[in-house]
């Protein structure tokens, strides 16, 4: 181990107990890693302070044998989660002087279970975006770089900041949103874990909102085995959240080695996509060949309704945006602008000055499908849809445990690449969105790169509350992937 950075979360955990390294050393480590990373942009706020306090006490209760599930391991939280007394900025400038007087239930089950609280991780505005360039606070890079050029890429979005965080080493893992794709998009162009849980696994209380029946959090991690560690601890039924659901959270790491024989794996002929690059094909066909060679049984399955799904979801989660952002009115919440004459211009100023461009679309977007007139031809029909896209899911699940399809329709891109073009954009998450839409866990995994050495995932779905068995494909394709690159440190010498 050349240095405690180089820990993944449960190597550190181990260590920390064998006493190999304590929690104040380990968090010196990394605010050091966080602040030698600040070229990528990653961080919103460092929180360097509370981490040596939480640190302290880590060793206190390690010392007395006391040691909690995530004692004294450093994470980042996305700027998404409500920390007390800790600003809370959603990205966004009308939040930028947000410091919420409560915690959201997410990272207080961190906390209580002894992580350690490295900083808020920048994020795309209000989690609108798959390339963290609509942030308030800037762009974050990517810290990959093709092998045949130096321009500077993005993370994927909309965790960003999470993302680059745990691919740059800057902590131990971090925690994301999934919305549409949020956590497994970038995940996938990072080359690291993301886990997007069951709707309802993990309690939305404190994170704030976008698209209220898609947003779920989960963890972003450097290995599968983390992945498990993390969203063991960051899932609870919450009486704060009516929509968190009482099931059982096992121990995900339990069975993380059982392998794939005998596990029929669904492969989906639709998420087979014109002009993907032929890269992510072969990928595809190279995952299938693993889980086969491992024992699994492939089956093809059919998800008629996909092709619906993005313009379902960009009906949807903009509807959902336009209502949950009403409450920004520069009164009871957010940024207040100067000098308006009236209550009406007062809204509107405070709105225009608040909000970035792709957030002002959504609410535009949002308002217009629900408005009279519309509401049935729009918002209804995406309803309607929104059913069929489940049920199509349901129907693949009485032949298959889980479906293995690519992540993403490509690596990361250059900055700017898809600024000028929402549509484009919005594709990135085409492989992502329906999973959303029902309620699903899924999960990304690093399984190979492109011939410029940039990192693609895989991702596997699972059926309702079934994380363990996700994550069990997951560790098997990790283990027949062996993906060990790791991009080098440019931002160090910037
Ligand atoms: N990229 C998608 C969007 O812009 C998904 C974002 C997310 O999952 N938060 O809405």
């Amino acid at each position: 181990m050349s240095s405690p950075t180089d820990f993944t979360l449960a190597g550190a955990r181990d260590a920390l107990r064998a006493k190999e390294v304590s929690a104040v050393e380990l968090t010196e480590a990394f605010i050091g890693a966080v602040e030698a990373a600040r070229p990528l942009n990653a961080f919103v706020t460092e929180t360097p302070d509370r981490a040596r306090a939480m640190a302290k006490e880590s060793d206190a209760r390690i010392a007395k044998g006391e040691a909690r599930p995530l004692e004294g391991l450093p994470l980042a939280i996305k700027d998404l989660f409500c920390t007390k007394g800790v600003r809370t900025t959603a990205g966004s400038n009308i939040l930028s002087n947000f410091v919420p007087p409560y915690e959201s239930t997410v990272s207080q089950n961190l906390w209580d279970a002894g992580a350690v609280m490295l900083g808020k991780t920048n994020m795309d505005e209000f989690a609108m975006g798959s390339s963290n360039e609509t942030s308030a606070f800037g762009p974050v890079f990517n810290p990959w770089r093709s092998r045949t050029s130096n321009a500077k890429l993005v993370p994927g979005g909309s965790s960003g900041g999470s993302a680059a965080a745990v691919a740059a080493q800057a902590c131990l893992a971090a925690t994301g949103t999934d919305t549409g794709g949020s956590i497994r998009q970038p995940a996938a162009v990072a080359g690291i874990v993301g886990l997007k849980p069951t709707y309802g696994r993990c309690s939305r209380y404190g994170i704030v909102a976008f698209a209220s029946s898609l947003d779920q959090a989960g963890p972003m991690t450097r290995n599968v085995r983390d992945a498990a560690l993390l969203l063991r601890a960051m899932a609870s039924v919450d009486p704060k959240d009516s929509t968190s659901v009482d099931v059982p959270v096992p121990d995900y790491e339990a069975d993380l080695e059982r392998g794939v024989k005998g596990l029929r794996i669904g492969i989906p002929k639709e998420y087979r996509i014109d002009g993907a690059p032929p890269e992510i094909d072969a990928l595809w066909a190279e995952g299938v060949a693993w889980m086969k060679a491992q024992g699994a049984e492939i089956i093809d399955v059919s998800l008629p309704h996909t092709k619906y799904a993005l313009p379902t979801y960009y009906i949807v989660a903009p509807a959902e945006a336009s209502s949950n952002l009403a409450r920004y009115d520069g009164v009871r919440f957010g940024h207040r602008a100067k000098g308006a004459h009236d209550i009406a211009d007062l809204y509107e100023k405070s709105r225009a000055e608040g909000f970035g461009r792709e957030v002002q679309r959504r609410i535009l977007i949002g308002t217009y499908v629900l408005s009279s007139g519309y509401y049935d031809a729009y918002y209804i029909r995406a309803q309607k849809l929104r059913s069929l896209i489940a049920d199509d899911f349901t129907q693949a699940y009485k032949k298959c445990d889980v479906l293995l399809t690519p992540a993403t329709p490509g690596p990361a891109f250059a900055v700017g690449a898809k600024t000028a073009d929402p549509v484009s954009m919005y594709l990135n998450d085409v492989f992502t969105v329906t999973v959303n839409l029902a309620g699903l866990p899924a999960i990304s995994v690093p399984a190979g790169a492109t011939a410029d050495g940039l990192p693609l995932g895989l991702q596997v779905i699972g059926k309702a509350f079934d994380e363990a068995t996700v994550l069990r494909a997951a560790r098997a394709i990790e283990v027949a992937a062996n993906f060990t690159a790791r991009p080098q440190p440019w931002w160090r010498a910037a």
